[in-house]
């Protein structure tokens, strides 16, 4: 069944020459050097290359192949005509981090252990796809857009090459805290330097492109193009980055002997079933993803597959493919004989993903939710199940009328979910996130509040149902954008209404405290702050934020002291130190400084601020 040894077929008949073809062909035009490398040679001389593209945010009914008439995805849509594509691809997960472990693993969140953005890294032993292809002689390389997947989440593991770099001047702006993210082709010109000085070797490539992630801020064109819709013009954007990847492999010479995989990390709610963005729920506008396969080289044949799959499915699919051997401990199973038209896709009893952020974050009752075919549960305090050939928008829940339903697929999902426990890593997935990565992570309303993953069960029947806090979070979503807009105190009637359902969600809480900032409104921002910090003592962002607060209002010592309980909460709090050392230094406390600053160097020894400053005080100190 492995078919790193087929014969290679002639070069007009290369997956490249096939999708350049398919994208002019769908009006996307193939302009630049593409072309040129198709008649250079044979897939025998060509160095094979695997690309994986995971492309955030995506959800599949947006992409023109998918059925999108207005999509702007002509790169896509030429790869699945060139390709397989797979229409009823699942996520694991609603969230990037989770997600993109399960693709590099192929395994589901209860056997590799991130289960939230910011706050948990991939256990040193489960092992990852790269690290295989590292054995098999490849050259491995990895360029991620946005920090939620910074090496710190402990995926850059069989990276020859991990590159997370991005752009300062996006992580901060003023009190308005941005995710740090770089544009996809941005992205896509650092992998393709890469590739380019490797030379004749092997390449395993790995590029997220974050584009249709909110904010929603496509370029000038795309955005007047796609005016009222701008979450398409992002998908459009991403597009456009893809195609300049491949174009750039063509010019390369590494089209003969390629192999590509797209697909999206996990949807976006827009809108339906009260969610705007992703991260609560387990609806299908967020849980189906694009996965699309390319290759004619490694005997990829064209065709559509309706049968379900998972994201856990990539893993080994690409193992088997390359002959690196099986991923141990992997839940997903190989895609292979579907590729390459020699049989049906693997027997399974369905596929599930979690949701974990709703029980983390705001303390309600996490989700899982299992599918098989048109069959789809919802595991929940009160559990929901869909007929999603007759329903697919899953307006109409079914679990009452159907409890034997209910029943088998309660069983399906609970023989999956202890499948992968089994292969549960004895590593702990749980680590220290510094204040700076906590404060980004929130400014997109992602990252813990201090409860713990193993606490408890996922799914709390005594606990809040999310679908319960559907006006809460549309109302949530107005406020975080009304926070942001050039009328800040359009949010706070909004914030101060949702404070009598969520009064003590530490979370909410900051939202509302730095919706209060934007506003002007400081004296109230730190009553909302100090009541944050009672609540949640170990809240170590509460506390920085009561410090600046404190700070600009002269209160030196009350400012001294919620820093120092910030640096306490959390020793990686180099935010806190920074403001913490700059003002023993404004109160004439050099020597104060000085040890404050001394601690945080040995933490961050490459932190040109803090080595500046501390310069500075050593030369008045005389130490
Ligand atoms: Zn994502």
């Amino acid at each position: 069944m492995k078919r790193t040894t087929a014969p290679r077929p002639p070069p007009r008949a290369t997956a490249a020459a096939l999708f350049i073809l398919a994208a002019a062909a769908a009006g996307g035009g193939c302009s630049g050097p593409a072309g040129e490398g198709t008649g250079k040679g044979r897939a025998g001389d060509a160095p094979p290359t695997v690309l994986l593209v995971t492309i955030d945010t995506l959800r599949a009914d947006r992409v023109g192949c998918y059925g999108r008439a207005d999509a702007g995805t002509p790169r896509l849509d030429a790869l699945a005509t060139a390709g397989v594509r797979f229409t009823a691809a699942q996520t694991t997960a609603p969230i990037t981090a989770p997600a993109h472990a399960s693709i590099l693993t192929g395994r589901s969140l209860p056997a590799h252990g991130v289960v939230e953005n910011g706050t948990f890294a991939l256990p040193g032993d489960v092992p990852l796809l790269s690290e295989a292809f590292k054995r098999k002689g490849y050259a491995t390389g990895a360029f991620v857009s946005s920090q939620v997947l910074a090496r710190s989440h402990g995926l850059a593991r069989g990276f020859d090459v991990y590159d997370d770099r991005m752009p300062p001047a996006n992580l901060r702006q003023g009190p308005v805290l941005r995710f740090a993210q770089r544009r996809g082709v941005d992205t896509v010109d650092s992998a393709l330097t890469w590739l380019m000085a490797l030379g004749p070797k092997p390449a395993f490539l790995w590029v997220h492109l974050f584009e249709p992630h909110a904010p929603y801020e496509p370029p000038p064109d795309l955005a007047a193009r796609y005016r009222g819709n701008l979450y398409q013009g992002e998908v459009a954007a991403a597009d456009l980055a893809l195609g300049r990847l491949l174009d750039g492999l063509a010019a390369n010479g590494r089209e003969r002997d390629l192999l590509v995989v797209v697909a999206g990390d996990h949807g976006e709610g827009l809108g339906e079933h009260d969610e705007a963005t992703h991260g609560i729920f387990l609806y299908q506008g967020v849980m189906r993803v694009p996965l699309i396969v390319a290759g004619a080289a490694r005997g990829i044949r064209p065709a559509v597959v309706d049968g379900t799959v998972s994201l856990v499915d990539i893993a080994p699919t690409l193992a088997e493919l390359n002959g690196l051997g099986p991923l141990g401990g992997a839940d997903g199973l190989s895609l292979v004989a579907a590729l390459t038209g020699q049989g049906p896709l693997p027997a399974r009893p369905g596929v599930f993903a979690e949701s974990h952020t709703p029980r983390i974050q705001y303390g309600w009752s996490g989700l899982r939710a299992f599918v098989d075919g048109a069959t789809k549960l919802i595991e929940a305090p009160r559990a929901e199940l869909f007929d999603l050939a007759e329903d697919p928008g899953e307006r109409q829940d079914l679990a009452a009328a159907r409890p034997a339903a209910v029943d088998a697929a309660r069983r399906s999902l609970a023989a999956l979910v202890q499948r992968a426990r089994d292969a549960a890593p004895q590593g702990a997935a749980e680590r220290a996130v510094s204040e700076e990565e906590m404060a980004q992570l929130r400014a997109l309303g992602y990252a813990a509040s201090g409860r713990r993953a193993e606490d408890g069960e996922l799914v709390e029947r005594e606990a809040v149902d999310p679908k319960d806090r559907g006006a809460f979070l549309r109302q949530y979503d107005a406020a975080l954008a009304a926070s942001q807009s050039p009328h800040p105190e359009t949010a706070l009637p909004l914030f101060e209404e949702l404070r009598s359902t969520e009064p003590d969600n530490p979370a909410f809480l900051e939202s509302y405290g730095r919706a209060l900032i934007l506003a002007g409104r400081n004296d109230e921002a730190v009553v909302v702050f100090r009541h944050a910090v009672s609540v949640d003592p170990g809240f170590a962002l509460g506390w920085h934020r009561l410090g600046q607060l404190l700070d600009a209002r002269g209160d030196r010592t009350g400012a001294e002291a919620a820093y120092r309980r910030a640096i306490a909460t959390d020793p990686l709090s180099i935010l806190s130190y920074k403001a913490l050392a700059s003002l023993l230094v404004e109160a004439g406390r050099d020597a104060d400084a000085q040890a404050v600053l001394t601690e945080a160097q040995a933490l961050d020894p490459g932190d040109k601020a803090i080595a500046t400053l501390l310069a500075e005080v050593r030369v008045r100190t005389g130490k």
